[in-house]
């Protein structure tokens, strides 16, 4: 039989509700007291409503940070790309310091400044949006564009975009319209040929158009589970006025876009240009809203994303750096996880160089790093665990042999 007495000849019982021991399902023992099961969960919800009250996707919980602060904190996590962060810092601090603006009517209305990212894939885009949201604690989601259509074809519909930072704000409405919406791909989205075509653009023109809505700031209905709207379903209506949005794309071939602009300049104002010299294989560097023009994005879009920035290729020593620099670098995550199994890891310099190598020669970008990595340590990730705790060190020998039988288009795969 229980016993319901402690050593003090009391029964036991809830500190909170005073059931005794025997009418609950568990009471657990503190210092001074006890709690019962149904207490515990009562305190739980009642501590999860006043956590959603304080909102810690509330306005008043982000620390705004000033640029340079902004910019440090990228640093941590994304390596180079000087001037994306710092037309970023500057983008974010103005874009949450209006939304603390109180609006009078007499006063200037700061405009919200809507990013748009240009540059190779894997430099960087993705991640400096999602550390932004990091950074803020605010609802953060990723989207690509190549799953919009326009309204009527097969595809998701615009608003459906809003559905995953719906779901990111796990439905608050109000937590979601402060939040960061990445869209990726934007410049497959972009019209086909420079010149508006008579027949429809299914997966251009149209979709521009329908993303201009959200853009610019107005009540948008979204379809809570997302996909496509139907007539039964209940909308939720989103103001999308201080929403942030990145857009990122490669825009493959704008350079040549670019050279041309840049060309009609050198012509027109003749020699006395000739010392601002181009440097013709980084000509992303001198990207304008006009390029994106060419390239086949509505005048209208490129009004509604002010800030437009590009994003450096990654040379071998900006890859070297990004394999250790970063907070959460891809080395020091192995570590971490060998580590967690007392187990000391270390790489050998040759070993870290041989791998930027790879990664350069199979143009895998800094996606490929972790690929190679992941190659390169399976074997140790599986044996150590059950072996004898020694120290570890990656050499160049052992690298190159683990890695020996990959194909690079494994490696893609992968
Ligand atoms: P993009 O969006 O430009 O295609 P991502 O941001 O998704 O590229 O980058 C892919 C991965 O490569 C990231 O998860 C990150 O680990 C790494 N990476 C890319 N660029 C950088 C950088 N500049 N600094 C640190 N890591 C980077």
């Amino acid at each position: 039989m229980a016993n319901n007495t402690n050593s003090r000849g009391r029964s036991d019982k809830c500190s909170f509700c005073g059931r005794e021991k025997r009418d609950v399902n568990l009471l657990i023992a503190g210092i001074d007291g006890h709690i019962c099961d149904r207490c515990a969960e009562q305190a739980h919800s009642i501590l999860q409503e006043e956590l959603k009250k304080e909102g810690s996707f509330d306005l008043g919980g982000i620390k705004l940070l000033k640029p340079r602060e902004i910019k440090s904190f990228l640093d941590q996590y994304v390596i180079g790309q000087e001037q994306a962060k710092k037309i970023i810092s500057v983008a974010v601090y103005n874009h949450y310091k209006r939304l603390s603006q109180r609006i009078d009517e007499d006063e200037t209305e700061i405009e919200k400044s809507n990013i748009i990212l240009v540059g190779e894939t894997g430099t960087g885009k993705t991640l400096l949006a999602r550390t932004i949201a990091r950074m803020l604690h605010v609802p953060f989601t990723i989207v690509d564009a190549t799953v919009l259509t326009e309204a009527g074809y097969v595809g998701e519909d615009i608003e459906s975009l809003l559905t995953r930072l719906l779901q990111a704000a796990d439905y608050n409405v109000e937590a979601a319209e402060k939040g960061i919406v990445f869209i990726d791909e934007i410049d497959k989205i972009a019209r086909k040929g420079d010149n508006p075509s008579i027949t429809r653009d299914v997966s251009g023109e149209g979709v521009q158009q329908g993303l201009l809505k959200l853009l610019e700031g107005s009540i948008v209905n979204v379809p809570p589970q997302g996909g496509r709207k139907h007539p039964e379903q209940k909308m939720i209506p989103v103001n999308t006025k201080n929403i942030l949005f990145i857009c990122g794309g490669a825009f493959d071939g704008i350079e040549r876009k670019i050279a041309q602009r840049l060309n009609t300049k050198v012509i027109g104002y003749s020699a006395a240009r000739e010392s601002e010299k181009i440097e013709r294989d980084n000509l992303l560097q001198y990207i304008a809203p006009q390029d994106l023009k060419a390239f086949g994005m509505i005048p209208e879009i490129i009004g509604r994303l002010p800030v437009l920035t590009y994003l450096d290729p990654l040379d071998h020593d900006t890859l070297r750096k990004i394999l250790t620099e970063p907070k959460n670098s891809i080395i020091r995550q192995y570590v971490k996880l060998f580590d967690l199994d007392q187990i000391p890891l270390q790489f050998e310099e040759e070993a870290l160089s041989f791998i930027v190598d790879k990664a350069v020669e199979f143009k895998l970008g800094a996606r490929g790093l972790r690929s190679i990595c992941e190659t390169i340590m399976i074997d140790a990730m599986f044996n150590s665990p059950s072996l004898e705790k020694k120290p570890i060190t990656v050499t160049r020998d052992y690298a190159e042999e683990k890695l020996g039988h990959f194909s690079a288009n494994r490696l893609k795969a992968s």
